[in-house]
């Protein structure tokens, strides 16, 4: 079968719109796009697009291929990993808060989605409800399969209170209720019908689910905070009347068919407010724990990620800022700047990745800058993550790492500095700016300590100009041996670079299996890493495989891809990844 055709998808779609605000959008344009830029079009799309007509089947097929990887891309948590159960001290079903994103909660029989009484799904791009996430994660099935119940009636909104039922199509929960609770006005008390009304959307949810066979007599349920956030339910009052809803329903259908019952929260206020209202219940006697089995969090994308590396011949880690991000020094973050660079925020920069290129006001400050940077970097805290992935790299038969990052980090953390290519240069050289011989480079280190006793420990600045190093040769001041506007001089990296291309050689020329396990690799300069391993990969599917660490945009391979056994995206942050893929 060939793979799913997104261009073709979005054309449809565009056409079909005839909105003449993305006439720009033509076959050319869609096909020179980032995948990225392909799937948050397709998302706009599908949010807009009434389910009238229906997709054409090809169309919809593409598009169901496409989601169902999205959706499977993420770190599912299945119900049996949920710690900490309880059950009414009358009652036997299961009772658990889970915090996390509802459309990763697998082993369940239905998620509540807080529907609106058109019940067809928000049709607002830029709407982050819950209503979106869910339609958007299950696919344009879901609007249709809503609007089929729609017609089935015979009026037109859905009565506030009330729940439907429907597949759950590309999640991992096999269906999905749909409830309309109450809309308050922001910041308004919930009269006596407003509470009835959010009381009624967990009855009826239980009940709706109750009819289905699915599941027999072990079914199980996860609600979200119905009404709360953007229909502006005081959320204290909300899991109170949730949680005592439920009760009333277990209390009056003691033979329920639904085993257990999952408060799901995405927010830390109401984290804190269901644990507060279980600890009251349990002080009370009214909850009591339950022993049962701890069940570790199975990840099918993690097993078999596992399993690769387990019997990989090579493995091969590809890392990018993502990964030093993850723990802690972040380039775009404006608190990193803040706490790690005040003393610069005056000449303009707010975060690190406004210091590359930047035109400070002089070689004094600029060199100062160096020298602070360099410092900082070279103090950064041990990470275990970086550890970790260490072990694990040591752990492999044979292996070796090609970084963008010059942070030198995997060095820090251990790892032999013989087996990291350090592919856009590191802080650990300076050379002569136009390279005037291929050997003007030296040690940033020990240039560092000789000018350290000329640096303002107030300022972070060097005292005088005449500290700031020149080339022996030339005497042209020096720059960092990164690679940027400037003659980049790659000798001190020459020995791991034909290291690295040896290394791939011998991997395809003696037909052997390699694992290219890559972090934080985003779009800033994809034909760094990001390119080149996709390449490897789709060239040399029985050498290579390829598996992409990241969140958000940076977690996509072209969807040409997304069906190969030897692509495997993982959409979640690099230490978590690291920590499950080292247990
Ligand atoms: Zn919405
Ligand atoms: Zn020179």
């Amino acid at each position: 079968m060939s793979s799913p055709d997104i261009v073709k998808v979005l054309s449809y779609l565009v056409q079909e719109s005839e909105n003449t605000s993305l006439e720009r959008y033509t076959a050319a344009a869609l096909e020179s796009s980032e995948v990225y830029t392909q799937l948050q079009l397709l998302k706009y799309m599908l949010t807009v697009r009434s389910p009238d007509p229906p997709l054409p089947t090809e169309i919809n097929q593409d598009i169901n291929r496409i989601l169902f990887h999205r959706s499977h891309n993420k770190l599912f948590t299945s119900r049996h990993s949920i710690k900490e159960k309880l059950r009414f001290a009358d009652l036997s079903p299961k009772l658990s808060i889970w915090k996390g994103d509802i459309t990763t909660i697998s082993d369940v029989t239905a998620i509540v989605n807080a529907a609106n009484s058109a019940l067809l799904g928000c049709f607002q791009p830029s709407h982050r409800c819950i209503d979106n996430i869910i339609h958007a994660a299950a696919g344009p099935d879901l609007r249709r399969a809503c609007y089929n119940l729609v017609e089935q009636r015979d009026f037109t909104q859905e009565p506030v209170g009330s729940a439907q039922i429907t597949p759950g199509f590309n999640l991992p929960a096999k269906m999905v209720i749909h409830t309309v609770g109450p809309s308050l006005l922001p910041g308004s008390e919930p009269n006596q019908e407003e509470i009835s009304q959010l009381a009624a959307c967990y009855t009826s949810s239980l009940a709706k689910l109750e009819e289905q066979e699915e599941d027999g007599n072990d079914k199980s349920i996860v609600f979200c905070c119905i009404s709360t956030g953007l229909f502006s339910f005081p959320n204290d009052i909300a899991s109170n009347i949730a949680i005592e809803s439920v009760r009333n329903y277990f209390s009056e259908h003691p033979h329920s068919s639904i085993s257990e019952v999952i408060f799901n929260v995405f927010t830390e206020t109401n984290l804190k407010l269901y644990r507060q209202n279980f600890a009251e219940y349990q002080e009370r006697e009214i909850l009591v724990p339950i022993e049962q089995p701890i069940f570790e969090t199975h990840h099918p994308i993690i097993e078999v990620s596992k399993k690769l590396i387990q019997d990989t011949d090579y493995l091969i880690v590809s890392a990018g800022a993502g990964l030093s991000a993850s723990v802690g020094l972040d380039y775009s973050s404006n608190e990193v700047f803040d706490k790690h660079y005040r003393n610069f925020k005056k000449y303009g920069p707010t975060r690190l990745y406004e210091t590359i290129g930047h035109q400070w006001p002089s070689k004094l400050v600029e060199w100062s800058f160096w020298f602070h940077h360099y410092e900082t970097v070279s103090r950064w805290p041990a990470s275990e993550s970086y550890q970790k992935l260490v072990r694990m790299l040591n752990c492999a038969t044979n292996s070796f790492v090609i970084t963008s990052n010059a942070d030198g980090f995997f060095i820090k953390n251990g790892y032999d500095p013989k087996k990291v290519y350090s592919i856009q240069g590191n802080y650990y050289w300076i050379q002569c700016p136009i390279k005037c011989t291929q050997d003007s480079f030296r040690p940033m280190d020990a240039e560092l300590q000789k000018v350290k006793p000329y640096i303002d420990l107030s300022t972070n600045l060097l005292m005088d100009s005449s500290h700031i190093p020149r080339c022996e040769n030339c005497g042209h001041i020096m720059t960092m041996c990164l690679r940027g506007g400037w003659k980049f001089n790659d000798t001190p990296m020459e020995t791991e670079k034909k290291k690295y291309k040896e290394l791939l050689n011998k991997i395809v020329r003696e037909n052997q299996k390699a694992v290219l396990l890559e972090f934080g690799v985003g779009l800033n300069t994809p034909s760094v890493l990001r390119w080149p391993n996709e390449e490897l990969a789709s060239e040399n599917e029985n050498n290579f495989t390829l598996i992409r660490v990241g969140n958000g945009p940076s977690s996509t391979v072209p969807i040409e891809y997304i069906e190969k056994e030897n692509f495997i995206v993982i959409d979640a942050d690099a230490s978590e990844v690291i920590d499950l893929l080292v247990s």
